[in-house]
């Protein structure tokens, strides 16, 4: 994907915002391709919207905040159960769309569309959700109550990996409390929530409820430092995570910020090797490996090395690596070529470290897409393989004495986001439980994907915050408490 000036004759069309309950041509300093990643197609081109847009934007979100705060929560709830449906409707649509824009494989996409409309779902719940606590006589005659208001306009900036379910970790769960939001979705594939914001102007919202913003960092600096917006929910790289976290506080914001991974998964000599090799081969290579909840590094502990090696060598090199949209596909192209170049450097510096290149995925897929297959590097723990983000198909496989040793390696990470464990002991799962330092845990599970009703609870520098994505997180987050305390005359 490159940065390119305006493009007259070009047979696409420019993506609009959508600002006060209008779509409107987006102003500022040119365009950038949105291309499909398996081989090149120019799929639109989106705007990199300036400040004058993002201003229009959070005003119109402030102007209807009032009467949006002052709707009953049941009829707030009404709306969501209105998207719900129609992004049911709109299901395998919406999963093509990702499938085209971001490249992953039809089934990811599929899956990726059911978690976003799950958030959804949880939204609905608001009245219930939203209701606060009280006690009669804290004091004598006195009674107290604790209530939960909404905040304002929350900005949310999402990343390209999930491009339709992260916008719903947050713009569902902060209108249902009650505030108005301004999305900016990445401009590496926006075209899901394009879509998303067509369905939500179908559901009768009134203008300025919800805003979408298309544009890169310049949009992202001026939402993050506007007055008018009240709090910011961020998902993407960690460095840029650490930025938002500083500079909202710094303009006195609200802020989640959750960042990258590097999530490691312990295979221990008493786990079933086959559904461990299911397992570490899904969570790596699925999606091309470019879920925040990946697992990139596999710890074989003892003798569950070699044949963990040999299977998990086998059975990747068999992952079927194409187009997405081919249903038979497991492993999808990465997003750019940028981002394809960036990964194959990975793989010669894994190599050039003394790494054993176990099952070499460079080569396989079409020359027209940004493939890569299946790759995985027999390493050290202290190499730089084994530490940084590589976000692809890349999976470093480490040695661990024992459990012990496996969980100093995992908890070395500067990361937390989540780990996982595949083992038939209750023993060696409980000390994992105990000790791991990551947020989110799998046990005989390889992505530890919590439900829209539990938060996402990153650790390290995956999340800067206190209050995570989704679950009960998200209502604390999106309202401010209350606390009254009241004494009538007796009558
Ligand atoms: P990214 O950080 O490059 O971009 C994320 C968003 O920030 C985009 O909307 C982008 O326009 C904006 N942005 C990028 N650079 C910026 C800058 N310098 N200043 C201001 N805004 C900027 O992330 P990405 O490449 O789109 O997504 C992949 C990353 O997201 C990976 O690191 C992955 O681990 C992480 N991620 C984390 C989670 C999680 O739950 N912790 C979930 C999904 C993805």
């Amino acid at each position: 994907m490159a940065q390119v000036e305006e493009k007259p004759g070009v047979a696409t069309r420019t993506l609009k915002n959508y600002i006060g309950g209008r779509w409107v041509e987006a102003e500022g300093s040119g365009v950038i391709d949105v291309t499909n990643p398996a081989n090149g197609e120019l799929l639109g081109q989106v705007p990199m919207s300036g400040p004058s847009q993002v201003d229009e934007a959070a005003r119109a979100a402030r102007e209807a905040f009032p009467a949006w705060r002052a709707t009953p929560p049941v009829e707030r709830a009404r709306a969501c159960f209105e998207l719900k449906y129609l992004l049911e409707e709109a299901k395998d649509e919406l999963a093509t769309l990702v499938t085209r824009d971001n490249g992953k494989a039809i089934k990811d996409a599929s899956g990726e569309v059911r978690r976003g409309i799950e958030c959804v779902e949880v939204a609905t719940g608001i009245p219930s959700l939203m209701q606060g606590s009280n006690l009669e006589d804290v004091s004598r005659g006195i009674d107290s109550d604790m209530i939960r208001q909404p905040i304002g306009v929350f900005a949310g900036i999402t990343p390209f990996n999930f491009p339709f379910m992260v916008p719903m970790w947050f713009l569902p769960f902060a209108i249902a409390c009650g505030n108005t939001f301004v999305l900016k979705p990445s401009e590496q594939d926006p075209l899901a929530s394009e879509r998303t914001f067509e369905l939500l102007d179908g559901i009768g919202l009134p203008a300025g409820v919800v805003n979408l913003v298309h544009g890169g960092k310049d949009s992202v600096n001026a939402l993050l430092e506007h007055p008018g917006v009240d709090g910011v929910s961020f998902v993407g790289s960690t460095p840029v995570a650490h930025y938002i976290y500083e500079t909202s506080a710094k303009h006195g914001k609200r802020v989640q910020a959750l960042g990258g991974a590097k999530n490691h998964v312990i295979v221990m000599p008493d786990a079933e090797l086959k559904a461990a090799v299911d397992g570490v081969l899904s969570s790596a290579f699925h999606a091309a490996g470019q879920r925040c909840l990946a697992n990139s590094v596999c710890i074989a502990v003892g003798d569950a090395y070699e044949p963990l090696k040999q299977a998990l060598s086998e059975k990747g090199g068999e992952m079927v690596v194409g187009d997405g949209i081919d249903p038979a596909t497991e492993v999808g192209p990465v997003i750019s070529g940028a981002s394809q170049e960036r990964i194959l450097g990975w793989i010669e510096k894994g190599v050039e470290e003394g790494g054993e290149l176990v099952l070499d995925g460079r080569g396989r897929g079409s020359e027209d897409g940004n493939f890569i297959g299946p790759t995985i590097i027999g390493a050290e723990p202290g190499s730089q393989l084994a530490q940084e983000e590589i976000f692809g198909p890349v999976l470093t496989l480490l040695r661990a004495r024992d459990l012990d040793h496996a969980l100093e390696i995992l908890n070395s990470s500067t990361k937390g986001n989540a780990a996982s464990i595949f083992t038939t002991s209750g023993g060696a799962m409980r000390k994992f439980r105990y000790e791991a330092q990551a947020g989110m845990l799998g046990v005989n599970i390889g992505v530890a994907a919590p439900m829209a009703y539990f938060p996402f609870t990153g650790w390290k520098d995956s999340f800067f915050g206190d209050l995570h994505a989704h679950g009960r997180d998200a209502i604390d987050f999106y309202t401010e408490k209350k606390v009254v305390i009241t004494r009538w005359p007796k009558t």
